[in-house]
């Protein structure tokens, strides 16, 4: 019997993980089709003209699933460092540690106010509101609301917070009362970051498995759902059987060809998103303190976070010389289309005191290279509406045997980082060819 043919749009994370789980099965009749050169989307890396790596913003991998861990394992022992989070908020003159509402006693006394005992318990919190903004006065001090909880979720989603659901806060943000204060609070205390390459380096392996049936620089361009075809961008048509989509949901409704039901059209007209642009200094100074990543909630600061990326492997940095260089990587998300400008950046960096003290501290020090890029599709927003709007358009995708999964063929932002997305791709598989239940993104 001939193997019904499968088609997977998109190399990065969700598309290897569903092509490492055809693999695994040996199923033949597969082909991947990556509009880029090279797999692993959001999660790449890529070196600049001066021999800085740069991921695109702060990646790091805190796999939750046995299943990933074991295919982590396949990489070798030396393929990761572990690393333990050092994460900070920066409030004033002071970095405090994070979470913050584990960590009150840090906060600079012109910042402190009086801090009352938590409202509800996590169970009535659930209950009391559904919107994001609401669930955060209720869930802590109106006092770590008005320095950190609104101004740094303003910053960082760029969307109205009483209009954002509260679907994703679990696992992201630590209640305010917790038995794992010291030791570090959520899935990422510790984390995995490779030695050699970035992130991307995770996929480039984990696409080296299977090489052979990706097609790379074969952007989609439409789905045709009368003929089962896919038309590629040199003109070319390929059928499927199976389609699994990884690029951005409402993307793909809009290239679909044939009969949508016009509710389908407006559903995906109204997921939102955000897209932040990610500025990336390498430095021949040294980072001051070992820290990670810290947030940034005020409004001085051009950007929500900045990763000290050249902590977690000498590679990134030029002949992998920390001695001499470092790297900080800045994430801003775009309100309206206006990029953050490069002076700006790099004065907040100034400002932010993160380098090394050197003598004449008034001037902003030039980096030796400086990069900004924008990730068009950041961060899916999770509405008030969203899972109206997913059910309504899975359900007639579902009927045309095209399966959308991942960050943004998904849109689900608490199923959507790497090892979601490995998962996602794997289960979709197994659902397809062996019927079993996909847990990560159940329900479609
Ligand atoms: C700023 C930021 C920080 C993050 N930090 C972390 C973190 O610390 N830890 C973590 O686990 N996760 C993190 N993530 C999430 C992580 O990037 C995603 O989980 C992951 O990349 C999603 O994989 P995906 O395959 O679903 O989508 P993507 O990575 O977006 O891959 C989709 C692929 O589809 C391709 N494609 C799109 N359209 C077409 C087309 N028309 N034709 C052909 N190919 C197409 C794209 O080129 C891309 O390669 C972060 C994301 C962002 C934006």
């Amino acid at each position: 019997m001939t193997q019904p043919a499968i088609a997977i749009i998109g190399a990065g994370p969700t598309g290897l993980g569903a092509g490492y789980r055809l693999k695994e099965l040996k199923y033949s009749n597969w082909t991947v089709y990556e509009s880029r050169p090279c797999s692993g989307g959001l999660s790449g890396s890529f070196i600049d003209s001066k021999g800085f790596t740069w991921d695109h913003g702060g990646h790091v991998l805190f796999p939750t699933y046995d299943r990933i861990r074991q295919l982590l394992r396949q990489f070798g022992d030396d393929f990761f460092h572990k690393i333990k989070r050092k994460a900070f908020i920066r409030l004033g003159q002071s970095l405090v540690p994070y979470p913050i509402q584990l960590h009150k006693e840090f906060i600079p006394k012109n910042f402190s106010g009086h801090f009352h005992k938590e409202k509800a318990s996590p169970k009535q919190r659930e209950k009391s509101t559904d919107n994001f903004r609401d669930w955060l006065s209720n869930s802590f001090d109106a006092h770590l609301c008005e320095i950190f909880f609104y101004p740094y979720n303003n910053k960082v989603w760029g969307y109205p917070l009483e209009k954002m659901s509260t679907s994703w806060v679990k696992n992201r943000i630590s209640p305010q009362t917790t038995t794992q204060v010291r030791e570090g609070w959520g899935p990422n205390k510790t984390f995995l970051y490779p030695r050699k390459g970035g992130m991307g380096a995770v996929f480039n392996t984990l696409a080296s498995f299977f090489d052979e049936n990706i097609e790379f620089s074969s952007r989609v361009v439409a789905v045709d759902i009368s003929t089962k075809q896919i038309w590629l961008k040199d003109g070319t048509k390929r059928a499927f059987d199976i389609l699994i989509s990884t690029m951005p949901l409402n993307e793909l409704v809009s290239m679909i060809r044939g009969e949508v039901p016009e509710t389908v059209r407006s559903m995906a007209d109204r997921l939102h998103w955000n897209s932040c642009v990610v500025s990336g200094a390498g430095y021949a100074h040294q980072v001051k303190d070992q820290i990670s990543w810290v947030y940034f909630p005020e409004k001085e600061y051009p950007f929500q976070r900045v990763t000290a990326l050249s902590s977690y492997s000498k590679d990134l940095v030029p002949r992998g010389n920390t001695k001499t260089y470092s790297s900080l990587m800045c994430e801003t998300t775009l309100k309206g289309d206006k990029w953050p400008r490069r002076r700006s950046i790099l004065e907040g960096i100034e400002r932010s005191r993160l380098l090394e003290d050197v003598e004449n501290t008034d001037s902003v020090r030039e980096p030796v290279s400086f990069t900004q890029f924008l990730i068009p599709y950041a961060y899916p927003i999770p509405t008030l509406e969203r899972d109206r709007i997913l059910s309504t358009i899975h359900g007639f995708l579902k009927k045309h045997d095209i399966y959308s999964r991942g960050r943004f063929g998904g849109w689900k932002y608490e199923a959507g980082n790497m090892d979601h997305s490995l998962m996602q791709g794997m289960e979709i598989i197994d659902r397809l060819l062996l019927g079993k239940e996909e847990r990560v993104y159940s329900g479609y």
